[in-house]
């Protein structure tokens, strides 16, 4: 079952992920101290999926909610315990939602990410050659699933997002991945260029954790 933020809120999961706390399906340990701090208020404690020696499922779904749940799920059932993935991504319009969920890969195997930035400006390069009005298609998305699973099921996810705009060349050295070429919507700067926690108030993983908080502890999130 998938719920969006639901009213009323999700209380009895609250109560249970205080007792029991929360595996963070992921081997990222910058991710999992992110995640740690930010359920910290709340009195949750986690422990990561690289620490209990979890395995990494493949990421074999169609959507970046797929992913997650895929993930949530596969470390909820391995370690009996509440489990909480993440999966992200730059999703850019007129591509169809490429790079989405092959986000990570559009950099190679050495994850390069001026590589992938330069592959999105020249698909939409080719886009705008193509275009009978001459614009340049810009119109883009960082999206991020949050999968909250248990191990008898269900899985709870929410989704967050920020909309913004491709921009060339990259700008700033702050951030990371796609980070130098959006432009986040009502904004000047890319991302690569803010102050962190500017970009932390407006993106699509605060987007999502403030639906996860909303649904497990109400008005507080
Ligand atoms: P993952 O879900 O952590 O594996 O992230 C997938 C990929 O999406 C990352 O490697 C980045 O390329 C991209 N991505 C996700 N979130 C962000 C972000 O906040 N800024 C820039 N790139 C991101």
């Amino acid at each position: 079952m998938t719920a969006q933020a639901s009213s009323p809120p999700l209380a009895d999961l609250a109560a249970r992920l205080r007792r029991e706390g929360l595996v963070i399906a992921s081997h990222n340990p910058g991710k999992v101290r992110e995640i740690a701090e930010l359920l910290d208020p709340f009195g949750i404690a986690v422990r990561s999926a690289g620490e209990l020696g979890l395995p990494e499922p493949d990421e074999t779904g169609a959507s970046f909610a797929e992913n997650a749940r895929i993930k949530a799920e596969s470390a909820a059932r391995a370690a009996g315990l509440p489990a909480l993935a993440d999966d992200s991504g730059l999703a850019v319009a007129a591509l169809g939602g490429a790079p989405g969920i092959h986000s990570a890969r559009w950099g190679g195997p050495e994850r390069d990410f001026a590589l992938a930035m330069r592959r999105v400006w020249e698909a939409l390069e080719e886009l705008g050659r193509r275009g009978e009005d001459g614009g340049m298609p810009r119109d883009a998305a960082f999206i991020c699933a949050l999968a909250l699973a248990l191990p008898e099921g269900p899985t709870h996810v929410f989704e967050g997002r920020v909309d913004g705009e491709i921009v060339w060349p990259p700008r700033g050295g702050r951030g990371f991945g796609y980070d130098p070429i959006f432009v986040p919507r009502g904004h000047a700067l890319t991302f690569g260029e803010m102050e962190p926690a500017a970009k932390h108030a407006i993106s699509h993983r605060a987007d999502a954790f403030r639906k996860l908080v909303a649904a497990l502890f109400g008005a507080r999130g």
